[in-house]
């Protein structure tokens, strides 16, 4: 995947040592001269503005040296430093802490499990065996406060690690590029988010015991200091746990596992091709309560015409839900063109706050580049919001009436057309954005299959759509609002990551996306369904209309992913994608 070294053999992994500092000067000499020669093919150093010298010892040692001119904290420090060394191609990236409280004759111990392929990520434990902790002098309360955390951790982590707040750690370069970092916090509780998601995404996290030193310069971390870490850290733990439950899992633990995930209902078996795993018959789960033609603005992105739907089926075998549309494909595609939306902007402060959020996801994970391609851009208000933070934009959109109304108001850069006319040209885009487009897609695979030839290697995908997980979707059955004619497909966390697979990519992310609409706006759509209830909404929302937060029901669901091999096994999701390409 990456370049290796120039020198040495071309096959050997590269292997570049970080090096977080920060008044380092004492401890720099004898922590390089510890680290086992031949080991690395590079070692960077990043100086968090250090009062001291440590930035000139590190050049006169032959580091690379990167200098943060103001001081960032821990976690800041850490970004610089995996940030610098995947850009170096690194194949495998260790931290080490250049305190000298960790032993660099480790080094070789900590990234053998990943040599070996056994590991994605590996951390050195004083707590495991070769360490005696106390006696290597750590104060009494971290000894007794990390026993306590890591237990807490565990439990909600379903792991069974003996040290989680180690400072020495390594990682496979898709293990770090798979991971938000960039998003983490600046302190020390990155450390916490990293371990955390790795875990709950489902890398193979591998400890390995390593022998401890402490000295007065190392423990120099107040109790005050070590307090709020531990909160923050257990906080966080307890986020994720809710979000995507224990080891290995990336959706709340299941009470019985299944194959096609959660089972609908059971009707007669229809004649429909599964755009999943292309079974030829579907089971019907709700029957349709549309009838008739279907008029435009049920295309439109804020259609009225919520629960009116077609047949309804689910695959039995791969659990994929779809609907059976009245209107053949091209008429569907015809649909969108003519689309006019003209109350989509009624709620564009709220949009706008979303599409910040989203552009927050998508800086914490590292891409080579700014060019950013929204698929189905309506009028672009979400490129204008990426324009403001340096991205070189780009959308598509079928809709003659949005393309012409984007170009006027907002002056991105729009072009009249669909998935199915995107011009595959290789490396065009480091970031390919598709929001709430993939469930009215005929085919979803194969536009996913489209995108991945389009997106930069070491790119993102970054997609919502809906989510038939969600409490909303489960509480509601066959009433969910989103049940409509103009949604093709609906999917859970397990179809979505299979589609993704098989279009030759790997989920790195999925989580609700938070939303906000005014009281008034929900009203107007609510009307629909219930004319009385909306009606008296509207008129409460005539005098006060605040945000209302609905991203708790879980309808829409944020996903990120990453080009990787295309395979058509069920179970690849932890196989590394092949060298190469
Ligand atoms: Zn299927």
């Amino acid at each position: 995947m990456h370049p290796s070294a120039p020198d040495g053999d071309a096959d050997a992994p590269r292997v570049v040592i970080t090096l977080p500092a920060y008044r380092a000067e004492g401890t720099l000499e004898q922590t390089i001269a510890d680290i086992p020669t031949g080991l690395a093919d590079e070692i960077i150093l990043v100086d968090d503005a250090s009062p001291d010298g440590t930035a000139q010892l590190a050049r006169g040692l032959g580091l690379r040296v990167i200098v943060h001119h103001e001081n960032r904290g821990y976690g800041g420090n850490q970004k610089t430093c995996y940030r610098e060394a995947l850009e170096s191609g690194a194949d495998i990236v260790v931290m080490l802490h250049p305190d000298y409280q960790y032993d660099p004759k480790a080094v070789p111990l900590l990234i053998a499990p990943i040599l070996a392929g056994d590991a994605d990520m590996t951390f050195g434990s004083r707590f495991a065996g070769l360490g005696d902790p106390r006696g290597g002098g750590m104060p009494r309360y971290r000894f007794v406060g990390n026993r306590i955390t890591t237990s807490l951790e565990n439990l909600l982590l379903g792991s069974r690690f003996t040290d989680m707040h180690s400072g020495l750690r390594a990682y496979t370069a898709r293990c770090l590029t798979s991971l938000p970092f960039g998003s983490y916090s600046d302190g020390f509780v990155f450390d916490t988010q990293l371990l955390v998601d790795a875990v709950t995404t489902g890398q193979r996290v591998v400890e390995v015991p390593i022998p401890t030193r402490y000295t007065a310069e190392s423990s120099s971390i107040s109790i005050a200091r070590s307090l709020r870490y531990v909160v923050s850290s257990l906080a966080y733990t307890a986020r994720r746990w809710v979000e995507r439950g224990r080891r290995g899992r990336r959706s709340p633990v299941r009470l019985r596992g299944t194959e096609t995930g959660r089972i609908l209902g059971a009707g007669p078996a229809m004649e429909h091709r599964c755009v999943l795993c292309g079974r030829s018959t579907m089971t019907l789960v709700f029957p349709a309560t549309a009838q008739g033609s279907v008029p435009v603005d049920e295309f439109a992105c804020t259609t009225g015409a919520l629960s009116e739907h077609d047949d309804i089926v689910q695959c039995p075998r791969c659990g994929m839900v779809s609907s059976i549309p009245t209107l053949d494909p091209e008429e569907i595609v015809d649909r969108y063109v003519e689309v006019v939306d003209e109350v989509y902007l009624d709620a564009e402060p709220a949009r706008r706050e979303l599409f910040a959020w989203i552009l927050g996801q998508i800086a914490g994970f590292t891409v080579p580049g700014r060019r950013l391609l929204e698929i189905g851009s309506n009028v672009g208000l979400f490129l204008q919001v990426a324009a403001e933070r340096g991205w070189e934009e780009h959308g598509i959109e079928p809709s003659t009436w949005a393309v012409n109304e984007g170009t006027r108001r907002f002056g991105v850069r729009l072009q009249q057309g669909s998935i199915e006319d995107l011009e595959v040209k290789r490396d065009a885009a480091d970031v390919v954005v598709m929001l709430d487009v993939l469930e009215h897609l005929n085919d979803p695979l194969s536009a996913l299959k489209r995108l991945r030839g389009v997106i930069n290697e070491e790119g993102l995908l970054v997609l919502s759509t809906v989510n038939l997980d969600g409490l909303h979707a489960r509480y509601r059955g066959r009433q969910w609002p989103w049940f409509i004619r103009s949604h093709l497909h609906y999917f859970s966390e397990r179809t979505l990551s299979a589609m993704l697979r098989a279009a030759g990519f790997r989920l790195v992310e999925w989580k609700i996306a938070p939303r906000s609409f005014p009281l008034s706006y929900i009203a107007g759509r609510a009307a629909a369904a219930y004319p009385r209830l909306g009606a008296a909404v509207l008129r409460l929302a005539g005098r006060f209309d605040p945000e209302i937060p609905v991203g708790w029901l879980g309808d829409i669901t944020f996903v990120a992913a990453r080009p990787a091999a295309v395979s058509s096994g069920e179970h690849s999701s932890l196989e590394p994608a092949p060298a190469g390409e």
